[in-house]
């Protein structure tokens, strides 16, 4: 799992407050049959090659989006 912080403007909270940043594994807490597991590598190897290690890793994590004011989460797709 990975954190960071960044500045956002929160409506709710009328100001800019420092929000943590938690990305999570989709696939977290499930559990992947071994035929999902093969497709998922395989899924994995093509968008890596296409597009870069980036991106292929990037789209299997929700962004978390935790603000240290209210506390109020929030899921960037
Ligand atoms: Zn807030």
């Amino acid at each position: 799992m990975l954190a960071s912080t960044e500045k956002r403007f929160r409506p709710s909270c009328q100001r800019e407050t420092n929000h943590v940043v938690v990305l999570v594994d989709k696939s977290f807490g499930k559990q992947p049959t071994p035929e999902q597991k093969r497709r998922e590598f395989i899924k994995d190897f093509i968008t890596g090659w296409a597009a870069g290690p980036f991106l292929a890793n990037m789209d299997r994590f929700e962004r978390h989006v935790i603000c240290e004011h209210c506390g109020k989460k929030v899921i960037d797709e």
